[in-house]
């Protein structure tokens, strides 16, 4: 038995299915251990929350922590690292896509020297062509955008150590892109390959609509970039329009050509043009102004509904 405590914190939001037959391959691994399980539920409505207090009695060491609500994946991360005990706290999905298995080996980069350890996915066979390819999309997307750099194929399977975690937990900002904050901390992180595996039981939380909403959420929480694309964007636009009338200037006065009425169509065109600007200039912004707003609340990232071992 090693004398330090291993936290294991699990995000679960209906995933009843899933919670027995993920207990009985995690426990076995985590034998050589001490260790803590805490399943962190976000507002599950189905049997997922008696199923968990069923085993916090047979067990001390699964303990479990319920929202009032639903308040999101990155929310119930984040509670999990402000209770998370351990020398160093592991966070896998309660889906068994993230395979046990392999915490042993990222326990081992961890005692060798590294305060980051990223699952990286090696094959991701089980996720759908769509999500594989907007996924990658998106980080190419955001690496570009942003003076963080993100690693791809990582999600939020990993392991911390205690001083990451303590980072985390002492950050004041309220918007929580784990991966993101993660990254920018630059403390020293190594890798463990797997592949994913297909969900065990259920369905996927993260339809194309959140996927959006979460990308859009790193995007604005990472880079001001977008903001001065607005204003790359308006300097091109005024450029053209500058151009534009310089030619139909010079071909009206001096050769005597072309005819200034019947331009309805480039007319047209122009204030459609920049009228899409405008308003993607205007999105951007909002959305900024919307942060700002959310920060300024400070209203709690999670409510607490009941603990138990904990
Ligand atoms: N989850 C959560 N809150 C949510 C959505 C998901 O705690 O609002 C949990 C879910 O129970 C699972 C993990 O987050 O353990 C990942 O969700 P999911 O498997 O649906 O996402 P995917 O793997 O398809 O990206
Ligand atoms: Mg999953």
């Amino acid at each position: 038995m090693t004398n330090f405590l291993i936290s294991i914190v699990i995000p679960v939001y209906n995933e009843e299915q899933n919670i027995q037959p993920l207990l009985k391959t995690l426990i076995p691994i985590l034998k050589p251990y001490q260790y803590e399980i805490i399943f962190v539920d976000d507002g599950s409505k189905d049997q997922t929350i008696p199923l968990i207090k069923q085993e916090a009695k047979k067990s001390q060491s699964v303990k479990l922590l319920s929202f009032q609500r639903n308040f999101g994946h990155q929310m119930a991360l984040t509670a999990g690292y402000h209770f998370a005990k351990g020398a160093c706290t592991i966070t896998l999905d309660a889906d068994l896509q993230d395979p046990p298995d392999i915490i042993p080996k990222m326990i081992e980069r961890w005692e060798k020297g590294a305060k980051i350890v990223y699952a990286k996915r090696t094959k991701r066979d089980s996720d759908s062509f769509f999500k594989k390819l907007t996924a990658q999309a998106f980080y190419r997307f955001i690496n570009f955008l942003s003076d963080t750099q993100i690693p791809d194929d990582v999600g939020d399977f990993r392991l911390l150590d205690r001083e990451v975690v303590d980072f985390l937990k002492g950050l004041p900002e309220q918007s929580r892109f784990l991966r993101g904050l993660v990254a920018w901390s630059g403390f020293p992180a190594s890798y463990v390959t797997f592949e994913r595996q297909k969900r065990h039981a259920g369905e996927t939380h993260y339809p194309f609509s959140k996927m959006l909403n979460f990308a859009l959420e790193g995007i604005a929480s990472f880079s001001v970039k977008p903001l001065r694309l607005s204003i790359y964007l308006g300097f091109i636009a005024s450029a053209l329009s500058i151009l534009v009338i310089a030619f139909k200037s010079v071909q009206h006065f001096i050769f005597h050509q072309g005819d200034w009425l019947p331009g309805w169509a480039s007319l047209f065109f122009s204030i459609v043009f920049l009228g899409g600007i405008q308003l993607i200039t205007i999105g951007i912004i909002g959305e900024y102004v919307g942060k700002i707003y959310k920060e300024v609340q400070k209203r709690p990232q999670f409510l607490i509904k009941e603990k138990i071992n904990l």
